[in-house]
């Protein structure tokens, strides 16, 4: 492996956060890695990226990335791969990858491994892991071919926290950009609906699965979190029951979250909704299975009937803080 670039993301001066957990990817494979960030006047951004331990950051600045177009985004950095010549090409996950990147990596007779939610290195080179049929299927993926190769990472999959720091250089890159050759016109950014709740934001989680049997019994765990000070957040079947609002669902079709304690009472700990939690520090299952897949993931297990360990948890918690 001779070097990895780093594409990352920004809009208005405002990093897109996958782009530092792809920025911990690349670190996490080693070697040489460097990092671009592209955009109009990008010189601060560049400068906060040579902060972490990178070979070089690549400053890739002109007029016509001030708003994103599939076409520019993909002819500037077909050109600084040129100059670079990368082994490996990583990006983050995010709407605008998912509509330039695989055009781009086409440029390079390659394919973009996409959605990687984890990876491990063998024999000196990264195999990839994606997920297949709805997460049925954890699958490995090795780039074969010629270099370079291309992958975008998954939110929350790696930890931006684990990010080394270090001093890089900072190396402007002017591409050459014809107006004519861009066939978009930027529009406003896609925005997600407002939530009510942002758990994303949340250091400790309560999060309750099926094991709870009913929904009048939802006021356990919504007194364990209160004690705690935790944000109650849910599996899906919890939420589409109405159990709890929609908001506080927590997965692959829900919100991804990073907290410091993310606590699972009664969730089997499938894979979607293991995507979602999966980046918490810590993370403590109570199940009364276990061989519940939830205990694979968890730093702290309880292997219980939730509706005694919960009321015991609560009362310890109260004369903890009395
Ligand atoms: C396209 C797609 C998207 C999906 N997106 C999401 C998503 O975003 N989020 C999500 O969560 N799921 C999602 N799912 C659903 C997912 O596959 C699982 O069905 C779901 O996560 C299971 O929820 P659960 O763990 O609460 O329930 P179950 O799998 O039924 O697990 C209940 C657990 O409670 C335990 N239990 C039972 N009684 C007790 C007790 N008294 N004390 C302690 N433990 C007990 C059991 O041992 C069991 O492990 C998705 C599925 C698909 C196909």
């Amino acid at each position: 492996m001779s070097g990895i670039l780093v594409v990352t993301e920004q809009h208005d001066g405002v990093w897109n956060k996958m782009s530092l957990e792809t920025l911990a990817a690349g670190q996490q494979i080693g070697g040489s890695v460097s990092a671009a960030v592209l955009g109009q006047g990008v010189d601060a951004l560049a400068k906060e990226l040579a902060g972490f331990a990178l070979d070089k950051v690549y400053a890739v600045s002109h007029d016509l990335l001030k708003g994103y177009t599939a076409d520019g985004q993909t002819a500037a950095i077909e050109q600084l791969i040129k100059h670079v010549n990368p082994d490996l090409v990583l990006f983050p996950h995010t709407y605008e990858v998912r509509d330039f990147a695989p055009k781009l990596a086409a440029r390079f007779g390659s394919v973009l491994i996409s959605d990687v939610v984890g990876l491990r290195i063998e024999g000196g080179s990264p195999i990839f892991i994606r997920q297949l049929f709805q997460g049925k299927l954890n699958a490995d993926v090795q780039a074969t071919g010629p270099a370079p190769h291309f992958a975008s990472m998954q939110a929350g999959a790696f930890r931006a926290d684990s990010l080394k720091a270090g001093s890089a250089t900072v190396e402007a890159f002017a591409p050459t950009l014809d107006a004519g050759k861009i066939r978009q016109k930027p529009e406003a950014p896609f925005r997600e609906s407002a939530r009510a709740v942002d758990l994303t934001a949340a250091e400790l989680i309560v999060s309750v699965g099926r094991g709870i049997k009913e929904k009048d019994n939802i006021h356990i765990v919504e007194e364990l979190a209160k004690v705690l000070g935790a944000e109650l957040a849910a599996s899906r079947p919890i939420c589409d029951s109405g159990w709890l609002p929609m908001e506080r669902q927590v997965g692959s079709s829900g919100q991804t979250v990073s907290p410091k304690v993310y606590m699972a009472v009664g969730i089997s700990g499938a894979i979607q909704h293991l995507v979602g939690m999966k980046g918490a520090k810590t993370i403590v299952a109570i199940n009364k299975d276990a061989n519940a897949p939830i205990f694979e993931v968890a730093d702290y297990g309880i292997v219980g009937d939730l509706f005694e360990v919960v009321p015991a948890l609560i009362e310890e918690i109260k004369k903890a803080k009395a």
